[in-house]
């Protein structure tokens, strides 16, 4: 933990340290603000929790006249807070029911981090002494299921695959059912992100799910997002949010970018709370986002 903190506060701190300096200026003028603004929009806080952030803090200097750089910090810390709402149940469901695994699925486009991330589930899920059976649906790319492979032996989880081609929904549907058989503790899915119709999209996804529910209840349907890839990201996850119902983000290659503040940007959009970050593609790095630590990360 204490390593995965070191790492988002070496590429968050950027973004937090230039906004404590231009918050305990001597006098914030009109320009300091624009600033501030400015610098929560380039970090893709999104352009409406920037001017909310703004809009509070010139309110609370306005009251208490400008701050000392720890007042600031406080006050900074309090806002960034507010904004990424620190009481979202943010726990993976990853409970079995009886005799039936949890099911989750993992979503999103291609090259965010599905893969990875579904490999680094089974890792956690596995050293916490549960069973896993990894389910390769992403059948369009050979290489898909071969890095799940790679994964699955090297965590410790059987994958179900077939060949190149094949309907995902009935690799789904085998994953579940060797899930089942082998009275294991979840099921991971992980699917393809090709983003050619959204129609495709659709029905692809939705029959994935649908298929899958005909065996087991799907717990999850976490959406990969990569954090470098800022507005254009943002686009296509509003996509898949509108063909299935996403239950929480990973937001992945935090580590790679100082623009975390697009965590706020998401979960505002999309509704659904991050509930999960990557911080690197070795596979003990994929951490439950803690919202304090995280501000804590930027703010230095
Ligand atoms: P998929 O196409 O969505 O399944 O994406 P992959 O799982 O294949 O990941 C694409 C690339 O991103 C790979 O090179 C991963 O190692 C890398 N990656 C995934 N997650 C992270 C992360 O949290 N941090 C970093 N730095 N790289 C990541």
């Amino acid at each position: 933990l204490v390593r995965l903190r070191a790492r988002l506060a070496r590429s968050q701190s950027v973004f937090g340290q230039g906004l404590l300096g231009l918050l305990s200026r001597d006098t914030l003028d009109d320009d300091a603000w624009d600033e501030i603004e400015d610098t929560l929009i380039t970090a893709d806080v999104g352009v409406t929790s920037a001017t909310q952030i703004v809009q509070s803090l010139r309110t609370k200097v306005k009251v208490l006249g400008t701050r000392s750089p720890e007042e600031a910090r406080t006050l900074l810390r309090e806002e960034l807070l507010a904004q990424i709402n620190p009481d979202l149940e943010r726990g993976v469901r990853t409970e079995p029911h009886g005799d039936r695994p949890a099911v989750l699925m993992i979503v999103g486009v291609n090259g965010t981090g599905k893969t990875t991330t579904s490999g680094k589930l089974a890792r956690v899920l596995v050293g916490d002494g549960r069973s896993v059976v990894l389910g390769a649906a992403d059948t369009f790319r050979a290489a898909a299921a071969d890095q799940l492979e790679t994964w699955g032996g090297r965590v410790g989880a059987p994958v179900v695959r077939k060949d190149e081609g094949a309907d995902p929904a009935s690799v789904a549907f085998d994953a579940v059912s060797r899930g089942i058989e082998d009275g294991v503790d979840a099921v991971i899915i992980d699917t393809a992100g090709r983003l050619h119709t959204k129609t495709g999209l659709m029905d692809e996804l939705g029959k994935v799910k649908r298929v899958v529910e005909k065996k087991s209840q799907v717990d999850e349907v976490l959406l990969v997002l990569d954090a470098t890839t800022g507005q254009n990201g943002l686009r296509q996850a509003r996509v898949f949010a509108e063909v299935v119902n996403i239950t929480g983000i990973v937001l992945t290659k935090l580590d790679g970018t100082a623009k975390g503040g697009i965590i706020i940007q998401v979960q505002r959009e999309l509704g659904v709370p991050v509930k999960l970050v990557g911080l690197g593609e070795g596979p003990d790095d994929l951490a439950p986002f803690d919202p304090e630590a995280f501000v804590d990360a930027i703010l230095g």
